[in-house]
């Protein structure tokens, strides 16, 4: 808390008291720290990234070249760096898109069956690299409003993450039905879970239950709250329910019109 304070006096100059102020600064002080948190987190993330690719290069150059098989392994590192640089870049201007608040969303009747077409042709195949299965089931005939590209991004990270997330041959379902006025976008897989003392911190940028983990599958970090900015932005939530090594379930809960 900030006091900043005045004496007062009367007419003939005589002291009647005196005024205090009392700011509450602890949520300026957070709101600060977070965005100090923030850029701390940018930098260490490229910086990873940027060192490894440098010092590879430079191994290369020093000599490490003449060895091919040696030569293919570091140039495979560096391709899968600078992979993860542009993935990490994208998502951060995503996310800055989306915390402008002039943020305009592209509202179109979407229907369903033909939205989640492609998705599932997208996920199929990266599901099928790790033996997975995708389970599908769509009530029939369900159209609501919203901006189709930025929700195609919502269930295509949540499908991913359950591929990520999950061992080889288990499953993966999408399940989309509504309730009353509501869309109900519910994403499933038999995964490695996510710890209790986890579960609230999901959705912050760069939260990662397991850091090397998320680094092996490609994750950024910034997943989960670019998917939870899209959802709000549409007046909806988004809600996780999950148990170690039996698996997770996001549900997205969606107005059919706003
Ligand atoms: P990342 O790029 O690391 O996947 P996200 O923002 O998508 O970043 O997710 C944040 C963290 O939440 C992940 O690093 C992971 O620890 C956890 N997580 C997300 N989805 C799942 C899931 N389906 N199963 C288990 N853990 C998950």
């Amino acid at each position: 808390i900030e006091v900043v304070g005045a004496p007062v006096f009367n007419d003939v100059k005589e002291l009647k008291g005196a005024v205090l102020v009392f700011h509450d600064i602890t949520e300026l002080k957070r709101v600060e720290q977070m965005r100090k948190d923030f850029v701390a987190n940018v930098s260490h993330e490229l910086k990873t990234p940027i060192t490894s690719i440098r010092g590879f290069s430079e191994t290369l150059l020093d000599g490490a070249m003449e060895d091919e098989q040696l030569c293919k392994q570091f140039i495979d590192i560096i391709l899968k760096e600078s992979t993860r640089l542009q993935a990490l870049v994208q998502d951060l201007l995503e996310l800055s898109k989306l915390e402008k608040e002039e943020l305009q969303l592209t509202r179109k009747l979407i229907h369903v069956d033909e939205f989640i077409k492609g998705i599932t042709t997208l996920v199929e195949q990266q599901a099928s690299t790790k033996s997975i299965t995708l389970d599908v089931k769509l009530e029939e005939g369900i159209t609501f409003y919203g901006d189709p590209d930025r929700l195609q991004q919502v269930v295509l990270n949540l499908l991913y993450n359950g591929i990520n997330y999950t061992l080889e041959n288990g499953r993966i379902s999408l399940d989309i039905s509504t309730d009353k006025n509501l869309v109900l976008i519910k994403v499933s897989d038999s995964g490695i879970g996510i710890p209790e003392e986890s579960i609230h911190r999901i959705f912050e940028r760069f939260y990662r239950v397991d850091r090397a983990r998320s680094r092996n599958t490609g994750g950024t970090g910034l997943g989960l709250a670019i998917v939870k900015h899209i959802v709000e932005a549409h007046k909806g939530k988004i809600e996780v329910e999950s148990e170690v090594n039996k698996g997770s379930t996001f549900t997205v809960k969606l107005p059919k019109e706003w």
